[in-house]
């Protein structure tokens, strides 16, 4: 049988199975796997890869001591008790032809909040007018619910991937990447890494780097009767939300890498928490922020941090009471290098053609002004690596969906991509 025959079998597959998919898709759309919350989930995954897949599951918990020293470690500020990573191994070929590959996707997602704004139940996976509704549904669970789909339809087919072949679901994509950290400094590496992230039928040549950083800045308490002899460490943090917003300003008139020329506004520096104060009539004493800094890919983690702390520090100075109590600045969670990628190398090549082959269109490139899994892969590891993925929209806001159409797509993109890259030979374990 040929490669465009054995396409045609395993895209009968995926047709088949489609409503299959979809009820996974819902399935696990249920489960509301935010932060310290995945664990139902992998479980659910587990189980689902041994039981109904036929592969060999190693589910462990990352262990954050011995991931500290990797220059791609972030530092959390929360526990990995009970929270595991799941990397599920393809039996094989008895003779591996093929190129080794990983499909690999996040399985946290971020909190649903504010719940007053969405029009549907954020865990409740509803499908209206061809598309799916739920927080994750989107990112990721929709790609996820595509390599996974992808995998069963060349198997249902009769077909085994003719090298090592491995689907990992992780942890910590939207905090730290430990989780995708942990999977490859236990060993689970290949010639070839695709996370279906959605960012839309387009393969990932540059992402951003990110980082997270807190400033606490103190003031001096007091009743508000004596407000005038206080100092109030609310209105201080303003005197550090300006300075962060020049620092944006200042970043973003500096020359943009190639990879993000055609974008206005390509640094974002987000303000994502404030806290301080406890009572109306009290002056508060402590008031502090978290920030979310991007910045390009080619610079150092390092460096930034140290220019955006000496920005703050320098705007301190001309604050008479920030003067002489400096603000107090942390940095956790993301520490995350940004990444440019060659995108004619085979891996995107044979991604192209697979798209190509299944969408008639011609392939796309995205640049995201985000991090994702994909930069271990790439910086570290020396595997090429891309995302490419189903399309939706709200990511990370109320009512998010994804596109049912799109997920079929990918599902075909995938196991084709699959079927160049690995090669596929009859099961024979098949009964
Ligand atoms: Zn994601």
């Amino acid at each position: 049988m040929n490669s465009s025959e054995i396409t045609s079998q395993v895209t009968k597959e995926i047709e088949n199975m489609w409503e299959e998919e979809v009820q996974f898709l819902q399935h696990i759309g249920r489960f509301p796997s935010t932060l310290g919350n995945e664990q139902a989930l992998q479980h659910f995954l587990a189980s689902y890869f041994s039981e109904e897949l036929d592969l060999e599951v190693d589910q462990f918990t990352p262990e954050i001591k011995e991931l500290s020293t990797h220059p791609g470690f972030s530092v959390p500020e929360w526990s990995y008790d009970g929270r595991s990573v799941v990397v599920a191994s393809s039996p094989t070929a008895v003779e591996k032809t093929g190129r080794s590959l990983i499909f690999q996707s996040h399985v946290d997602v971020v909190s649903p909040e504010p719940l007053s704004l969405w029009s549907v139940d954020p865990w409740g996976s509803q499908r209206i007018d061809g598309k799916v509704y739920g927080r994750g549904l989107q990112d990721m669970k929709s790609g996820l619910a595509a390599m996974v789909f992808a995998y069963k339809a060349i198997r249902a087919a009769g077909y085994l991937p003719a090298a090592d072949f491995y689907l990992q679901t992780v942890i910590e994509e939207e905090c730290t990447g430990n989780g995708a950290l942990a999977a490859l400094e236990r060993g689970w590496t290949a010639d070839g890494a695709l996370i279906p992230e959605p960012f839309g039928l387009k393969a990932t040549r540059s992402q951003l780097g990110v980082l997270w950083m807190r400033v606490t800045v103190k003031g001096a308490g007091a009743h508000t009767e004596r407000a005038s002899e206080a100092v109030n460490a609310i209105e201080k943090l303003y005197v550090m939300i300006d300075a962060l917003k020049q620092y944006e300003t200042f970043i973003n008139e500096k020359p943009k890498h190639p990879d993000f020329a055609h974008h206005d506004h390509p640094l974002n520096v987000n303000i994502g928490t404030i806290q301080g104060g406890d009572w109306p009539s009290n002056v508060p004493s402590a008031a502090s922020l978290e920030v979310r800094i991007g910045f390009y890919p080619g610079e150092e983690p390092e460096d930034i941090k140290k220019e955006v702390e000496s920005w703050l520090m320098e705007a301190s100075q001309k604050d008479p009471w920030l003067s002489t109590t400096p603000p107090d600045i942390t940095f956790f969670g993301f520490h995350a290098a940004g990444v440019s990628i060659d995108d004619q190398s085979p891996l995107f090549q044979t991604l192209d053609a697979s798209h190509e082959k299944i969408t008639s269109t011609s392939p796309g490139r995205n640049a995201l002004t985000c991090t994702t899994d994909l930069r271990f892969f790439n910086l570290y590891y020396d595997i090429p690596a891309t995302c490419y993925g189903p399309v939706g929209g709200n990511m990370h806001g109320p009512d998010e969906w994804v596109d049912l159409d799109s997920v079929k797509k990918v599902t075909k993109v995938y196991a084709d991509f699959i079927s160049s890259w690995c090669g596929l030979v009859p099961d024979k374990t098949k009964r």
